[in-house]
């Protein structure tokens, strides 16, 4: 028998424990398909860092590299830790750690009255840039580093060029190298390399600012979208605001040239939400959007279909959270998406 692929659950806080709960029997529902899948929970969050001072012990950071194929986590932050540290520590050690360099945020329309029609994704990298977390303050002064280097830069950009040949669609790199002529000129420059070896893509280089004035006048035109870490918050949040907004985007980042066991990790683009979390509010079709984005990764394409097929009709049907204007919470919305998954 093969070995089994080995997933590890990470609900983390808030809203990221609430739609982790709603995702996890489909693991059980993958295995009655015939997957060998092992799941294991992680208790990492703000509890945990309270009650015992570890954020992501470096053992543990260990067991996850070399022990899993992949992560489903939650999200981080909690009103309890002003500072952010545990959040901070726990996902860009993972981030940085596995080298998960390629973070993909597709936002596509998934029902009728939900947004307008939409399909674009957003390549980010993923570890450096401005959040590459060094920095210092000084009186009256302070400083972020925001480092950028080839190798990143490059896998990122491949990825971005290899889903825009795929889907036939056009690349367009946000930058600003005008003003930030190092580290976007970097980029500027391995993009015009990589648009002379996919003379098949139609690429192309914008002004983030102007690029996302023409997102929101027209985003027929824009298919895929490559950004450093910080264009590419910014641009994927405006992307999940045109689908529904934060409860229904999905993301999956990954290693492309797979350092370790462990080469993806999949979670919303939400966070945890503490203005809604523990109260039924949140909406978790990011989550199992995110779930199968991980099940594709993985090879299990059937399962990743079965899955957003099951969004598509909950939401055909008219089941709704309060973020998308309906009265749900949010086991009923997981209920609504599970049963449509016993069903195909
Ligand atoms: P981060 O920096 O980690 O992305 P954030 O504080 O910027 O976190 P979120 O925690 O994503 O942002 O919350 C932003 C807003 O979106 C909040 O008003 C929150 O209630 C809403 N929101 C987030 N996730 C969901 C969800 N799953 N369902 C409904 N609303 C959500």
């Amino acid at each position: 028998m093969d070995s089994a692929v080995r997933i590890a659950l990470i609900p983390g806080d808030g809203a990221g424990r609430d739609v982790m709960a709603e995702v996890e029997p489909c693991l059980a529902w993958a295995r009655s398909r015939g997957r060998n899948l092992e799941a294991v929970a992680f208790p990492y969050g703000a509890d945990h860092f309270l009650a015992t001072g570890e954020t992501l012990p470096p053992a543990a950071f260990a067991e996850l590299r070399d022990g899993f194929d992949g992560i489903l986590f939650g999200a981080v932050g909690d009103p309890r830790v002003p500072d952010g540290r545990h959040a901070e520590e726990i996902l860009l050690r993972l981030r940085q750690g596995l080298e998960l360099g390629v973070n993909f945020r597709p936002s596509r329309s998934a029902g009728p009255g939900l947004g307008i029609p939409f399909d674009v994704e957003v390549f980010r990298e993923n570890t450096e840039g401005p959040y590459c977390l060094q920095g210092h303050t000084e009186p009256g002064r302070a400083v972020d580093l925001a480092v950028h280097t080839e190798p990143a830069v490059r896998r990122l950009l491949e990825a971005a060029f290899r889903r825009a040949e795929e889907r036939n669609v056009p690349l367009v790199l946000a930058h600003k190298a005008n003003v930030l002529k190092h580290g976007h000129g970097l980029w500027l420059r391995v993009f015009e390399e990589l648009k002379a070896a996919h003379p098949a893509v139609s690429a192309r280089g914008m002004h983030a600012d102007a690029l996302l004035c023409a997102l929101v006048q027209d985003p027929k035109p824009f298919g895929v979208i490559a950004a450093d870490n910080y264009l590419g918050d910014l641009i994927s949040d405006l992307c999940a605001g045109f689908i529904g907004g934060m409860g229904v985007a999905p993301s999956l980042s990954w290693a492309p040239h797979r350092p370790f066991r462990c080469t993806a990790l999949a979670e919303p683009v939400h966070g945890s939400a503490p203005d809604i979390a523990g109260r039924g509010l949140a909406n978790p079709i990011g989550m199992f959007l995110s779930l199968a984005l991980l099940f594709r990764h993985l090879g299990w394409t059937g399962e990743a279909e079965a899955l957003e097929a099951g969004v598509e009709a909950a939401l055909h049907d008219g089941a709704r959270t309060r973020d998308l204007g309906g009265t749900l919470g949010t086991i009923e919305m997981g209920e609504a998406i599970r049963s449509r998954l016993r069903e195909s």
